[in-house]
């Protein structure tokens, strides 16, 4: 087949949730944006399924993360404001660990230096307040009322529909094989033929390490699994009896639950997963589903906290994290380059930034640079060792 060569402004390579996001952004400031999309646009064979993601502000992972979230805010509204559709569900995130958790500090932390609205809790007030829970001797929690839990498809849906209706162009199927910088722009092969650019977005996900090879560091894909639970008693797991909740076990990978909701649609059943519990993997192998030992290891460990929620498995599911040496994201201009960007590593947190994402990614293609505070998010800190 012959190449074909067609100008756009901006390319975005990976329509998941941070591309979809770019693409609405490009497309809302007006410009010609080509979305590059392998599998068809809500697949489940990345990291952005699977039913919900928490949102939240009191962030442990760092302050700075804060203004970006609280930014969020907006964002979100306007995606449910132009679309009609409900994405997030405030209905509270309850942090539980013991009297030394960092999860339980460092949420304090960032909520108090932003003032972000939370209540810390003994026990004997997480008792009164969600009769749900069992907390060892000497835990402690927080509640931050304002947080809650979003829809990943629709939120993904969603920013690539509006983005279309703006005049984004979105191809799904097909891939990119490679792209140049070249003197003028862009040149970005696929499977079905040669587009041109003024600037490339890298949003490639558990992909990434094929197509941004100038990060110099490993984006390393995890495995995932995920379980949804039938509850012993149905209405306690409800929203908004109850809330989300993170479970911060010492020596373990943090234990996190979503409520029923009335629109969540198939699987039924609360989900709960682990953080920082995976398996390497490479994202273009066929994917191993989750096991009966892996959705009874995560049962078993709801059935000590939550033994409302843990009744039978329903269903189970994997997605990929996308790990970062450190982490943290990276959202900057890849290494070496004139005109292409990058966001990655998101490091099984990144969903909730959505939005910001895709104003920083706009900015970047557009001026090169951003007045949004990610400078703590740059490329360069692993050269540097930081
Ligand atoms: C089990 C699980 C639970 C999570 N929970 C939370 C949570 O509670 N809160 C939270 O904030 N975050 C959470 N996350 C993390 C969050 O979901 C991710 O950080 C986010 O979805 C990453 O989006 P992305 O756009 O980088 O990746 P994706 O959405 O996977 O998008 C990357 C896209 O690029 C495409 N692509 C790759 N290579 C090519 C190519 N060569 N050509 C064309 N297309 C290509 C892929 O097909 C894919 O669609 C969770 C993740 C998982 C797996």
């Amino acid at each position: 087949m012959a190449e074909s060569a067609t100008t756009f402004d901006v390319i975005v390579v990976g329509v998941g949730t941070m591309g979809a996001a770019a693409c609405l952004e490009l497309a809302r400031r007006g410009k010609r944006v080509l979305g590059l999309e392998q599998h068809r646009l809500g697949h489940d064979l990345g990291s952005s399924h699977g039913g919900s993601r928490i949102v939240r502000d009191c962030y442990f992972e760092a302050p700075d993360y804060v203004p970006l979230l609280l930014r969020c805010r907006s964002g979100w509204e306007r995606l449910e404001r132009e679309s009609g559709r409900r994405i997030v569900h405030r209905c509270g995130v309850l942090y539980l660990g013991a009297s030394e958790s960092e999860v339980i500090r460092e949420s304090a932390r960032s909520g108090t230096a932003f003032d972000v609205p939370f209540e810390s809790l003994d026990a004997a007030g997480v008792c009164a307040r969600f009769p749900q829970f069992r907390m060892p001797d000497g835990w402690h929690a927080i509640f931050e009322p304002g947080a809650g839990f979003a829809r990943p498809e629709r939120a993904v849906r969603t920013a690539s529909d509006l983005a279309m209706r703006a005049g984004a162009i979105l191809r799904e199927g097909l891939r990119v094989l490679g792209w140049q910088e070249t003197t003028t722009g862009i040149r970005v092969q696929t499977d079905a033929g040669v587009f041109e650019a003024g600037s490339l977005v890298l949003t490639a996900g558990a992909w990434t390490a094929g197509m941004a090879a100038a990060l110099g560091v490993p984006m390393v894909p995890l495995r995932v699994p995920i379980a949804w639970l039938q509850p012993r008693d149905e209405q306690l797991c409800r929203v908004p009896t109850m809330p989300v909740w993170y479970i911060d076990r010492p020596g373990q990978s943090g234990l996190y639950g979503v409520p029923i909701a009335p629109d969540q649609g198939s699987p039924h059943g609360v989900k709960v997963a682990m953080h920082g519990d995976g398996v390497v993997v490479d994202p273009d192998a066929p994917r191993r589903q989750a096991s009966p030992d892996e959705l009874e290891a995560i049962r078993g460990a709801t059935d000590g906290f939550l033994p409302c929620a843990a009744g039978a498995v329903t269903a189970g599911s994997t997605c990929l994290y996308t790990m970062s040496p450190d982490g943290h994201f990276v959202v900057d201009r890849l290494p070496g380059c004139r005109s292409v960007f990058v966001a990655c590593g998101f490091s099984g947190h990144g969903f909730k930034f959505m939005p910001v994402i895709g104003e920083a990614l706009a900015d970047l293609a557009i001026t090169g640079s951003t007045a949004l505070p990610i400078g703590f998010l740059v490329a360069g800190r692993f050269a540097r060792g930081s």
